[in-house]
């Protein structure tokens, strides 16, 4: 009785689907066309899905789609691929089912979309489970295997066992989850030809000159014994402790700066013994400060004389105790050019340690444009080797890099006084030497972000250590054919740009090298005489085959140098590189070994990935292919959220939120987990849990429902009983034009891979404009009508359309409920939905203008229906089709529709049109002048098979129960 989304056929409209007979007349049930299909009303997801997977199998449907659309233009989503280290994670189920979704309707719009899933083997994680077990008390060893001991190729077969088994385990779960794909031919980065083709890229880079190897400050984890990527770390709270200390100054442009001590603050006091430098701004104005007064327990002393910027004085002196000060004179940090302060530890390790001599070398103080006054000093303590600004600036002066800190993270023979200690213990140390030599002006802790090694989550630190890089600006050009090349993707949503665009932009040279075990080796020669990098095709070839056949475990045989280098080169003039390379490179490389040799295009037409991809996947794909080809491996990218709990928590184990999809699959199937994608708006984080997976088959309820009435109004239904569009009733026209119209969404999203909405705009099509609207009104005609009537057969012709258009539509989001939908009408040994194209619906459906006057219609027979609910409330009716209401239309509605369709569309026996102004009382609807509905009783009495309330019903002899509808029918049927 309204346009409530309800879902369901009403089943409190009369002759509903058990219609009753009046003791004493003929009982007439078995007259009605009722809805009849082995479509069950329970979706029993979870039994029913398995078996809709084995059958797919079976007929080889993906084989069949390949051969079906071969010579169709290419559709290639490139898979990103997940690292197989443990079983599948509500974020896997998102990225892999958006992908399936827009895979699936690809195909169905017409293109060959051949999908290619992968995975990611080599790398660190893995290494790490391997190495746990060697550990683990419990484990197969017992806890007693020393990872060091363990030769090489017996422990990289250890990574590639791990990694085969999660493989296997993640493919056949998301099989479960429905996504389709070419399983059978699945890429792995570990896989012999991948490993080759791994090498060759890196190859193309040693050939092309961007390769070099540089001593770099880089990420480092000291746990891990290895520098990280920017994707490998995370960053979280710590504390740090700090300090303030003075450089005495030893040379100056103006005598009373000299035996002033610039003043510097660090959150890394373990940097101290590598300090080689100061910076300062030229345009910063600093004072000079004599000390009058100290606070109880500060550490200056009176008469003790500082520089500090001027606009930090105020908050120094608070920090470090400084009771009463003056300032002698303000000057630009320009006059600071030329001058050198002694390092504050000079004398100190002579001091401590009797006889050697560390820290005599001058400290000059050096320009630089990152010195701001937003915290510290105003001055800034450069450590070479520990600092990106800090490395190029003293670089750019000519100053030496200090090795300080081996790479457990202890301290070198570089540090004297600190051999051994590890820097993460080194603040106490430092405080007391440097307090020993009168130079702590403060000290303390602080908490801030700092970045973590994101798998065993202890602190990195900065460490410049040989590595290999990757030039982002030599002849090459990669980072500003990047930069071009991302000006020219399509990104979903736009902000994707700016967030890769300003990564590249600013970015160092990438680090490809890794010193760890499990992986492709950076498979390279050094010369040791002059320090050259081997540049030779034939041993890049050489190397290359023998990873195809053998793979990358070659580089690791005995006499592999001299295999490869090959005849007339002495293996011991070589160094034969052990690095392997960063797995960043690898996945950023899989496009030239999975897209190529399958006859796909590159670039292919998206990748697709959760957001944190544009520093990781996206970005590296970009760097290695404009680096290799000149141009980007992707035309558009795609990305998404992530899943956070009901309440917008992350999930983990400790606060018990978890949502696994594998107990989504089991307790309500894969296509309610799939809905749920399709509902959420994937550009933002997504959540859920129990009342949103509850909501969601709820939801999936209704859209079922739509489809098992449907597919039991069709019983039966022969093609030729299709009516031609020109002979349908105008609310059949209204329903094949919104059919037009969500056509045109879902083409839409096809083609720019939004989709946010498409599916609850389906799923409210569903619900509001068929079940609580067009259902409802044509159940009177289905039921009831002559088969062959032109009212029934043009309904009939409108479901034939929705069943085909519904099907499809669902198919990629619920494959398994569509393909049921469809075999429950077309069943077949071989066939499928999913081999079904999306309708070509006909250009006439398309009516701009009968949409219009339809607005208009439903918005009055909420008028009609709302004062129906009203005398239903009263107890005055029981159902609508006991009234006759009397309709009141302003002129220029009047002409709309013809009183016996008002009284279709409004589910009642009779209406009276009247285009007299309102009686007083019945008010007319907000904003509809003139509208007004009146409710009055239907004359006469009920007919006993459709139940409409006729006067009519009792003039026939033969069948005083029925309408002459009815008797009609009836009569034709004995
Ligand atoms: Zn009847």
């Amino acid at each position: 009785m309204n346009d409530q989304p309800s879902g369901t056929p009403r089943s409190d409209t009369p002759r509903s689907d058990t219609p009753r007979s009046d003791s004493g007349t003929r009982d007439y049930r078995a007259t009605v066309f009722l809805p009849q299909t082995s479509f069950p009303m329970k979706g029993d997801l979870p039994k029913r899905e398995p078996g809709w997977l084995e059958r797919w199998e079976r007929i080889g449907l993906w084989e069949k789609l390949r051969a079906q659309s071969a010579g169709r233009p290419k559709f290639v989503l490139h898979d990103g691929p997940p690292y197989a280290n443990g079983a599948l994670h509500i974020g896997h189920a998102l990225n892999k089912i958006l992908k399936d979704v827009i895979n699936r309707a690809a195909q169905m719009d017409g293109k060959d979309a051949d999908y290619v899933p992968g995975w990611d083997c080599h790398g660190l994680p893995i290494e790490w489970k391997v190495e746990e077990e060697y550990r683990n008390p419990k484990g197969k060893y017992q806890g007693g295997r020393d990872k060091d001991a363990v030769p090489v190729l017996e422990f990289r077969a250890e990574c590639r066992a791990y990694a085969a088994h999660w493989l296997d385990v993640q493919r056949e779960e998301f099989k479960r989850l429905g996504v389709a794909g070419d399983w059978a031919g699945r890429y792995a980065t570990m896989d012999f030809p991948s490993e080759a083709a791994i090498a060759a890229e890196i190859g193309k880079f040693l050939m092309n000159g961007a390769l070099y190897r540089g001593l770099r400050p880089v990420m480092w984890s000291p746990v891990e014994k290895t520098a990280l990527a920017e994707a490998e770390v995370e960053y979280h709270d710590h504390k740090s402790a700090i300090l303030y200390t003075g450089f005495p100054l030893t040379k100056a442009a103006s005598e009373d700066l000299v035996g002033a001590e610039a003043v510097i603050w660090t959150t890394t006091p373990w940097t101290i013994p590598a300090n080689r430098a100061l910076a300062y701004g030229a345009e910063i104005d600093y004072a000079l400060v004599v000390v009058d007064g100290v606070d109880d327990g500060a550490l200056p002393r009176v008469g003790q004389r500082f520089v500090v910027a001027e606009a930090l004085l105020g908050a120094f002196a608070k920090e470090v105790g400084l009771a009463a000060f003056s300032v002698k004179r303000v000057f630009k940090g320009a006059e600071l050019a030329g001058a050198v302060a002694a390092h504050p530890l000079r004398g100190w390790d002579k001091a401590a340690q009797g006889n050697s001599v560390g820290y005599a070398f001058e400290v000059p103080l050096l320009e630089g444009d990152f010195v701001t006054t937003e915290a510290g000093t105003g001055l800034v303590h450069m450590a070479p080797a520990h600092g990106e600004d800090d490395f190029h600036l003293t670089r750019a002066h000519g100053i030496a890099v200090p090795e300080c800190v081996a790479d457990d993270g202890t301290y070198t023979v570089q540090a004297p006084g600190f051999v051994g200690i590890h820097v993460f213990k080194a603040h106490e140390p430092v405080w007391a030497a440097l307090e020993a030599m009168g130079h702590l002006a403060g000290k303390g802790f602080i908490t801030h972000s700092y970045p973590h090694s994101w798998r065993s989550k202890k602190p990195v630190i900065f460490r410049a250590t040989p590595q290999w890089f990757i030039a982002m600006d030599d002849a090459n050009r990669i980072r500003g054919k990047a930069l071009q090349a991302i000006a020219d993707t399509h990104f979903v949503p736009d902000q994707g740009r700016n967030r890769i665009g300003s990564m590249v932009a600013a970015r160092p040279d990438w680090c490809i090298s890794r010193q760890r075990a499990w992986g492709v080796p950076i498979a390279v020669f050094v010369e040791k005489k002059s320090g050259e990098v081997l540049r030779e095709q034939a041993v890049l070839d050489r190397i290359c085959a023998a990873f195809a056949e053998e793979g990358a475990d070659a580089w690791y045989r005995p006499g592999a140098a001299a295999r490869f280098l090959g005849e007339g080169r002495n293996p011991d003039d070589y160094e034969q590189v052990m690095d392997i390379v960063d797995v960043w490179f690898e996945s950023g490389s899989t496009h030239a070994f999975v897209l190529r040799p399958r006859g796909l295009p590159v670039p292919a037409d998206l990748y697709l990935e959760g957001s944190d991809q544009h520093r990781g996947w996206f970005h590296s794909s970009l760097l290695e292919s404009i680096g290799t080809n000149g141009y980007a491996p992707f035309k558009a990218i795609l990305t998404h959220g992530f899943v956070l709990d009901e309440t917008g928590r992350k999930m983990s184990k400790s606060l018990g939120n978890v949502t696994a999809p594998q107990e989504v699959t089991k307790q309500y199937g894969a296509d309610i987990l799939r809905l749920w994608v399709m509902n959420a708006d994937t550009a933002d984080d997504l959540r859920i849990g129990k009342t949103i997976l509850g909501q969601q088959a709820e939801l999936y309820r209704r859209i079922r429902n739509t489809l098992r009435w449907l597919l039991g109004s069709l019983a039966g239904f022969e093609e030729s009983e299709t009516l031609p569009h020109a002979e349908l009733p105008e609310l059949e026209r209204w329903v094949l034009h919104r059919l037009s119209e969500l056509d045109a969404r879902l083409r839409k999203a096809v083609a720019d891979y939004d989709w946010n909405g498409v599916y609850p705009e389906i799923h409210g099509f569903c619900a509001t404009d068929l079940s609580a609207f067009y259902f409802d009104i044509r159940k009177d005609s289905l039921y009831c009508d002559a088969a062959d009537s032109p009212r029934r057969r043009a309904a009939r012709t409108v479901l034939d359309a929705l069943h085909r258009c519904l099907t499809a539509w669902l198919a990629p989001v619920l494959p398994f409920t569509a393909e049921e939908a469809w075999q429950a009408r077309f069943p077949s040994e071989e066939g499928s939905v999913h081999l079904q194209g999306f309708p070509e619906l006909p250009a006439e459906w398309r009516d701009e203008a009968l949409a219009a006057k339809w607005d208009r219609v439903r918005e009055i027979r909420r008028a009609v229906t709302g004062v129906l609910e009203k005398a239903r409330g009263a107890g005055e009716i029981g159902s609508s089709l006991q009234a006759a209401p009397v309709l009141h239309l302003p002129p220029e509605s009047l002409g709309l529709l013809p009183a016996e369709t008002w009284a279709e569309l409004c589910i009642t026996s009779g209406l009276t049109l009247s285009g007299e102004p309102p009686p007083g009382g019945a008010a007319a609807p907000e904003g509809m002048p003139g509208v007004a509905a009146v409710f009055a009783h239907a004359p006469g009495e009920k007919c006993a098979r459709c139940w409409r309330v006729l006067p009519e019903v009792g003039q026939s002899a033969a069948h005083p129960a029925l309408c002459r509808r009815c008797e009609a029918v009836v009569e034709a049927r004995a």
